[in-house]
């Protein structure tokens, strides 16, 4: 009969929308899963990370377990325990419901919170527990996060939160309304005292707690499935007078809409934490015994003379790092645009797993989408944490097409600025690929500001006090290329192109005839070759031909020597002076 009973059950929180979707599982006792109905052991569902044996059905996880299955064996200190309800509303039989609560979990409130370690790094952790009163949002739950991210901001702790709520709690009125406000400062003061912040959204995350903690992390990871959004579908199909479609407001569907960085198993999630800190330990930079602190800021090409020690003019290492380009004599400026825009040659993707380890994609903009055409995340190079930015063409017609060819939409350019404005507060240095034959010209782009998108890239660019480095890797088009080149040095490769736009496009609006773009290339000089002749860029990394996915072996071994020249030069250059190096080296063109 209990058992039944307990199966029929749906959770409801305090305004009475429905979360029957995944029941906690009690101990002991044999199981019907409720999304395939199949009879479960308990015992074995508990193994499996809580996750149905027959159908991959996620159950609700009690928060000990769920400390239990993230953090290192015995690493948990809990903090703030037996914190009492003050009951401001005077609300009629709240003490006893929360009573009764806490003798069957076990547990004093909807939250519980401390510190441990994950594969070693220290983090704060809190974890949220749906059995209690749906995990809503009173003073208490406010309370104790709101103080484990002061003790992180005085610890420098990161914070991980696994979250799911049925919104604020109704029973305190007010007082709890203004929970979400007092996590929020809180968070804010741990950010800026640049420290990381990662919510894990599990089901449901909904009402307050979502327009608060839940999505002010700086990686916002979630379950499989998990329902995330402000109001419950019912609220919205009762307002709407419609049904909502499948998937909507589930995990997938906030990542399509650039609100989740990343949806992790279950499995995975304790690997993926832990990675995740991994790339986040870097501390502040060392500025100390830079060999450049007096540096000329003087922008160089070959045929500018210089006679000063400028930022990427140390001629010494140059010679060791970088061949002599000698311009190739075999190719007109047409057939360079042809290998730039080939479809053989590697792109962003292939850079990204040649040139670094243990890339972690992250997706969206935080507005509305996530561009397949910007491929962005945090990578080691060499040991250190970077930001990469890659302009993603895709390989094969079906990814071209998903991809837009590369032509980046300002989803694209959001989701790139968001992710520098991470860079700059974790001090990791940006390497951005081109690859774009231009920004996307369509209706939706301008709907939603093409040009104010890309302005706000060269802006937010001028201003990172980190080292950003700039690779043209085949086609750089007009501002949609330069939105991801206003860096410290650009380089290109040799059979790569950049230019104000397409040699068609020129040749349409200069001669009125777009056939003529073999000419037209001709007098744009947009090959490497040209633009470094005219002091345009830094260097020319010579490419293996054929220019090939298979042949990228050459030109990734310059471009990892030079990255590493790169980084140890900028790396240690004092932020005003990278500024002030970056401003001059646009000032004079
Ligand atoms: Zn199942």
């Amino acid at each position: 009969m209990r058992i039944k009973h307990m199966f029929k059950k749906t959770v409801r929180d305090i305004r009475g929308e429905e979360y029957g979707n995944t029941p906690e599982v009690p101990d002991n006792l044999m199981r019907k899963c409720n999304a395939c109905k199949a009879a479960v052991f308990a015992d074995e569902v508990k193994q499996n990370h809580y996750i149905c044996p027959h159908c991959g059905n996620y159950f609700h996880v009690p928060a000990y377990r769920r400390i239990k299955m993230v953090v290192d064996r015995k690493s948990f200190t809990e903090w703030d325990v037996h914190m009492e309800e003050q009951n401001p509303l005077q609300y009629k039989g709240y003490e006893e419901k929360i009573r009764s609560l806490r003798e069957k979990t076990g547990l004093d409130e909807a939250v519980v919170t401390g510190k441990c370690t994950i594969k070693g790094t220290p983090t704060a952790l809190g974890v949220c527990d749906c059995r209690f009163m749906m995990s809503s949002m009173g003073e208490v739950v406010g309370e104790k996060i709101t103080r484990v991210f002061e003790r992180a901001t005085k610890e420098r702790l990161p914070v991980i939160l696994y979250i799911c709520s049925g919104g604020a709690r109704m029973q305190e009125g007010l007082v709890s309304l203004m929970q979400m406000a007092k996590t929020s400062m809180a968070i804010r003061k741990h950010s800026d005292a640049g420290l990381l912040y990662v919510p894990v959204l599990t089901d449901p995350t909904t009402g307050g707690v979502t327009a608060s903690f839940a999505m002010l992390g700086d990686i916002i990871l979630a379950e499989p499935k998990a329902l995330i959004g402000f109001a419950g579908p019912r609220v919205i199909e009762q307002t709407i007078g419609q049904k909502l479609p499948k998937g909507f407001q589930r995990a997938e569907f906030l990542l399509e809409h650039g609100f989740v960085d990343k949806i992790v198993e279950r499995e995975e999630q304790r690997s993926v934490l832990a990675d995740i800190l991994k790339l986040h330990e870097n501390k502040i930079p060392d500025y100390g015994q830079s060999d450049n602190s007096d540096m000329e800021m003087k922008y160089k090409s070959d045929n500018a003379e210089s006679t000063e020690t400028a930022v990427g003019d140390k001629r010494e290492s140059e010679n060791t790092i970088w061949p002599e380009f000698i311009p190739s004599g075999n190719y007109t400026p047409w057939e360079h645009v042809q290998l730039a825009r080939a479809k053989t040659r590697p792109t962003g993707k292939d850079y990204i797993e040649a040139l670094f380890d243990d890339f972690m994609e992250f997706h969206g903009d935080r507005h509305c989408g996530d561009d397949p055409a910007v491929i962005g995340g945090v990578a080691f190079f060499h040991g250190k944490p970077v930001t990469v930015l890659a302009q993603e063409k895709g390989e094969g017609t079906r990814e071209n097409i998903a991809r837009n060819f590369g032509m980046v939409s300002p989803e694209g350019y959001w989701k790139s600025l968001r992710l520098m404005q991470q860079a700059e507060k974790f001090h990791r240095p940006v390497i951005c690929l081109v690859d774009t034959p231009g920004a996307f010209c369509g209706l939706e782009a301008e709907e939603r500001g093409q040009g104010e998108a890309i302005a706000k890239n060269l802006y937010t660019l001028a201003g990172l006090t980190v080292p950003v480095l700039s690779i043209v890797i085949g086609e750089g088009g007009s501002g949609g290329a330069l939105a991801f080149a206003v860096a410290d040095e650009v380089w290109m490769l040799e059979h790569s192109v950049y230019s104000i736009l397409s040699p068609e496009g020129f040749a349409s609006i200069l001669w009125k005839d777009s056939k003529k773009a073999k000419e037209a290339a001709a007098v744009m000089k947009l090959t490497a070759a040209d633009l470094y002749q005219m002091g345009m860029i830094e260097h020319v990394i010579p490419e293996a031909e054929p220019v090939s996915r298979e042949n990228i072996n050459d030109a990734a071994a310059y471009l990892e020597n030079g990255i590493e020249d790169f980084l140890g030069k900028y790396g240690k250059t004092e932020p005003e002076k990278l500024l002030e190096h970056r401003y001059e080296r646009f000032r004079k063109m």
